[in-house]
């Protein structure tokens, strides 16, 4: 038995962006747009901003989100009288808005009550429109929001079915200034939840279809798109990828790699998806003699004669985004691997279709030092 929903409306192609005035206006008069500082100074968001008319911007949501940020947008939602929230950024900004579109109609003032505190939310929040510029996450169609609190040093997803946003707009032509970087991490944290949504335990038929075709989109241009940024073909087919494989991931949810994400970018400030693709090809040898020979048909149906030959492919790209390899490029010592392995036992390990042992991550981590 298994079940698939998604409550989220999808455009989707080049400049389909220009239909976002259109779509908010249906929504409510009083709106409020929520990205980064960076991303507001670029010229695509000022021509987004001038084609929304009278909208107020919130801009103070740092990478990783943290409860402070969710907190203050809230406020300002509850000061404007705010009918449409727009999350237009990366992961970051779009989680940061989906939180405080729910925290602001719960009756808290503090998403910390949800986050740490075990609160549920009620069945109230503001609509939200989610306008993805980066090709990673695919928070846009998920129910989560990836929050760090500070304070507390406690970085973790918070889900509800009311982080829905109620429409994505996925214009793959507002990720073409994504820097080489940020295009290999968020190309590769699509790749680890299409990997991840297809070996949870939970995974399903529907998702398991999604995931592979993500993991071959993004096999297919990523290599093509790091050595050409404009290539417009290729940056499509990541946007597409990272839809898709953010609906493979949603219901199933994650295991090992984003466990082990966790104290690798709170400890070590490694960006979310270098994190994910930091593990990946040791949890892909860990895991694939424990799923009856799935992981070899996915790997055949991205376009690879086996397996290894499909992590050899994996470890190219990390190369050619310059992303870290080895602990040593990570910024982490040998004698750091006891701290991560401990920190690594987050409960999205239980996902993972092998348990998962202490030698387990320590012969991935130790791997790694090579
Ligand atoms: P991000 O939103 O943190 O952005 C990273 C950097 O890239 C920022 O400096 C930003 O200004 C810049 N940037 C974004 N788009 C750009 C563009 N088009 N041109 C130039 N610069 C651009 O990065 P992200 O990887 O998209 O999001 C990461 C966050 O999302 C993490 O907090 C992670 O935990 C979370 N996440 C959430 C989900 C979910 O389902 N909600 C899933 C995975 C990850």
């Amino acid at each position: 038995m298994w079940m698939f929903k998604l409550p989220t409306q999808i455009i989707f192609g080049s400049n389909s962006v220009a239909n976002l005035g259109d779509c908010a206006d249906r929504f409510g008069a009083k709106k409020m747009l929520v990205t980064d500082s960076f991303l507001l100074g670029l010229p695509q968001t000022r021509k987004i901003i001038a084609q929304l008319g009278d909208i107020s911007v919130f801009s103070d949501v740092q990478p990783n989100p943290t409860v402070v940020n969710v907190d203050a947008l809230c406020e300002r939602l509850k000061h404007e009288s705010t009918e449409l929230v727009i999350a237009l950024g990366g992961g970051s900004s779009i989680d940061c808005a989906k939180a405080a579109a729910a925290l602001v109609k719960s009756g808290e003032s503090s998403i910390r009550a949800f986050h740490s505190g075990g609160q549920k939310f009620g069945l109230e929040c503001l609509p939200l429109i989610a306008v993805p510029t980066t090709a990673g996450t695919g928070s846009e169609v998920t129910p989560f929001a990836v929050l760090d609190d500070t304070e507390k040093q406690f970085k973790g997803p918070l889900a509800s079915d009311l982080f829905y946003p109620k429409l994505a707009i996925i214009d793959p032509e507002l990720t073409c200034s994504a820097p080489l970087k940020v295009t290999a991490a968020t190309a590769l944290d699509a790749l680890s939840h299409s990997i991840e949504g297809y070996w949870s335990k939970n995974h399903q038929p529907i998702c398991d279809l999604l995931a592979m075709e993500a993991a071959k989109n993004i096999f297919t241009h990523l290599g093509n798109v790091l050595m050409n940024p404009c290539d417009k073909t290729g940056r499509e087919a990541l946007s597409y990828a990272a839809l898709i494989a953010g609906m493979a991931f949603q219901l199933p949810k994650n295991a090992i790699m984003h466990a082990c994400s966790f104290p690798l970018s709170n400890r070590f400030h490694l960006p979310h998806g270098t994190a994910c693709a930091f593990t990946m090809e040791g949890a892909i040898r860990l895991n694939a003699p424990h799923m009856g020979g799935r992981m070899e048909t996915f790997a055949r149906y991205c376009g690879f004669e086996n397996l290894e030959t499909m992590i050899g492919k994996i470890s190219e790209l990390k190369r050619l985004g310059r992303l870290p390899c080895t602990l040593k490029e990570a910024g982490i010592d040998q004698e750091q691997i006891d701290v991560l392995i401990q920190e690594s036992f987050h409960p999205l390990m239980n996902n993972n279709p092998k348990t998962v042992t202490r030698d387990d991550l320590w012969k991935i981590y130790s791997e790694l030092g090579e």
